[in-house]
């Protein structure tokens, strides 16, 4: 195959050169041919115009354009110009198709491209130009998901230069479009791709809970507006230069294990931040930061395996936050792939690929994607070595770096901390909350469920049985077979009465002191608390326990309803209980009220 890139300069000059173009793609029998269009301009006859051209010239309708935030012609970035990629391939059957992307046929869209991909034989690619943010991806990308997962799937989208930009266009040789999807597949049996990104920003502290999101707005973090992480921890303020100020700290987002970063495009007047990138409730999130080393590691790995790949031609397609985090050093992470083959490009609003961890296909933020192609057998020989030089930063980047290392140096050793507090914080919790001999519920937290069911209770009108239980002629079983004995029989117990109201949703078993239990029962009347209370009586008494022999239980049960006195209900219990034991034990007592 064959990968070729011009700029457009003026209507003469791209005359010239797509003629130029044009003699060598007919040097050879080529089967298939593709344009790209990446425009850093938005000036619609002028795009269409070129499109047109290319279209009169070659006489095909393979031409996906999209509005830019950066063009990466030959490894560089081009200053806010037109580029034109033509790849023309020698035996892969490359097909673009155009789906109309209007908002809620996300499903059917979905649907149909995964049909597509999954019937084109020997698909090896699906790429997906996108029209910038405002497009509800979550559903289209979860149907794409369910593609053969040998598939690669990657692509952007579009947008235009400025953090601003409204400018989310895709664009061929027929108009300008905000609601349509370029959809290419790449297939051939001697068709090879390799798709990847490489990121590098690291977290930074603890992180955050997404407790209230809506597609890719962040309403708030651990119940606080989202904007306050930034003007708590980053001292930045809410104001028009908040996106740029953010950009170099972004956010992480986890899902299904894959870190999906998220940059601030505007934050609105009640805290709201609006990302580039969905977020969902639940999600941990965390701050980050780019640190140059660390991004060119990720690259350097990357670039082995695309010289491995021994590839014809390479597009890449970078974040624009990459490109402001650069600035003028932008080239330095893209040249090296120029060295190895053909580049082509653009820096976008929203990296699309696959994870490699389960095949879904996710927006991503912030990364540098390669998609390395070939035809054929890789080319013999030893592959080349190639790697970023960062020489150009090393007097600018050494007092970052030290900064960066100390940050997360600390970082570390917080959050190892901060790991250790929770779960110690949860291991305490549990102490706090059980008994530590039977394992059930203490008395204090019985308690509160027993108020927080009284309140739902209220709330409802619904009914709650309460059973209190009490081991007859315990103090014997101690006298007789010693203390530990004794305690074992208690184990024993509040085993059987954890089985007798397994099945009650909602229900708690309580150890409300000594050889005394408390069982919640929400949702049972009168009647099916005594049976419960009967069922646990019974099985107490059939039980064997062991050295201690049997022992048996004497019950009170009651229930409480909407404006149920809870202090007379405790006193009602208590005198049931007492009435069992006067009656002569090993019974259950209802209480009358
Ligand atoms: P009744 O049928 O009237 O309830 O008689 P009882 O002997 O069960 O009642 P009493 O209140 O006289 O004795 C309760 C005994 O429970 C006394 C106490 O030593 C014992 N006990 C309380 N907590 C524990 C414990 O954690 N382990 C053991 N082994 N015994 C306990
Ligand atoms: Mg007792
Ligand atoms: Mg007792």
């Amino acid at each position: 195959m064959k990968h070729l890139s011009v700029r457009y300069v003026s209507e003469l000059d791209f005359k010239e050169k797509l003629a130029g173009l044009l003699e060598e793609y007919n040097k050879a029998d080529y089967k298939s041919i593709l344009f790209h269009v990446y425009s850093g301009v938005l000036d619609k006859d002028l795009v269409v115009g070129i499109c047109q051209k290319i279209k009169a010239s070659f006489d095909t309708d393979q031409i996906a354009g999209s509005i830019s935030a950066g063009e990466i012609k030959n490894g560089r970035l081009m200053d806010r110009g037109v580029l034109i990629s033509v790849m023309m391939f020698e035996s892969a059957e490359v097909k673009l198709h155009r789906f109309s992307a209007a908002t809620g046929k996300e499903l059917e869209y979905g649907q149909e491209i995964k049909a597509l991909a999954d019937s084109t034989p020997d698909i090896k690619g699906l790429e997906l130009m996108l029209p910038g943010t405002n497009l509800e991806t979550k559903t289209l990308f979860e149907e794409i998901s369910k593609c053969n997962k040998s598939i690669q799937v990657f692509g952007g989208y579009a947008g235009g230069h400025s953090m601003e930009s409204s400018e989310h266009y895709v664009f061929d040789q027929n108009g300008l479009y905000s609601d349509l999807i370029f959809c290419i597949t790449y297939a051939g049996a001697d068709f090879h791709i390799t798709v990847d990104k490489s990121v590098g920003w690291q977290t930074l502290g603890v992180p955050f809970k997404v407790t209230k999101a809506d597609g890719n707005r962040l309403i708030e973090v651990d119940g606080r507006p989202a904007v306050e992480l930034y003007e708590k921890y980053m001292q930045i303020e809410a104001d028009e230069n908040f996106a740029e100020e953010t950009f170099e700290f972004p956010l992480m987002a986890e899902l299904d294990g894959e870190e999906l970063l998220r940059h601030t495009i505007t934050v609105e007047d009640d805290g709201t931040l609006d990302l580039a990138g969905y977020v969902t409730e639940g999600m941990n999130i965390y701050l980050c930061y780019g640190a140059p080393a660390d991004i060119v590691k990720k690259v350097d790995s990357r670039l082995i395996e695309v010289c491995d790949f021994k590839p014809q031609a390479i597009l890449l397609y970078s974040c624009s936050v990459r490109k402001s985090f650069w600035e003028d050093f932008v080239n330095i992470e893209m040249l090296p792939f120029q060295q190895i083959a053909e580049t082509a490009g653009f820096h976008t609003w929203g990296e699309v690929n696959r994870d490699k961890k389960n095949g879904n296909v996710l927006e991503y933020n912030i990364t540098l994607m390669s998609i390395a192609m070939r035809e054929g057998d890789p080319a013999p020989g030893k592959p080349l070595r190639v790697h970023v030089d960062d020489s150009v930063l090393k007097g600018q980047a050494s007092l970052i770096k030290r900064l960066t290392k100390l940050v997360y140096a600390t970082t570390t050793e917080l959050h190892k901390a901060y790991t250790n507090v929770s779960k110690l914080n949860d291991q305490l919790q549990i102490i706090a909350d059980h008994d530590g001999l039977t394992k059930l519920y203490n008395r204090r937290k019985t308690e509160q469920f027993i108020h927080e069911c009284y309140d739902s209770v209220n709330e409802s009108g619904n009914v709650a049985g309460l059973i209190m239980m009490d081991i007859d002629f315990f103090k014997k079983v101690n006298d007789t077979y010693g203390h530990a004995v004794g305690d074992q029989v208690l184990i024993k117990v509040s085993e059987l009465m954890q089985e007798a109201i397994s099945e009650v949703e909602g229900s708690c078993a309580g150890r409300w002191g000594g050889e005394e239990f408390m069982l919640l029962v929400p949702g049972c009347n009168e009647s099916e608390t005594f049976e419960l209370a009967e069922k646990l009586r019974t099985s107490i008494e059939a039980a064997d326990f062991g050295a201690a022999g049997h022992v048996t239980s004497s019950l009170g049960t009651i229930t409480f309803r909407r404006n149920s006195d809870l202090m007379s209900v405790f006193t009602n219990l208590d005198k049931a209980l007492y009435k069992a034991k006067k009656n002569g034990r090993n019974m259950t007592v209802k209480s009358e009220s």
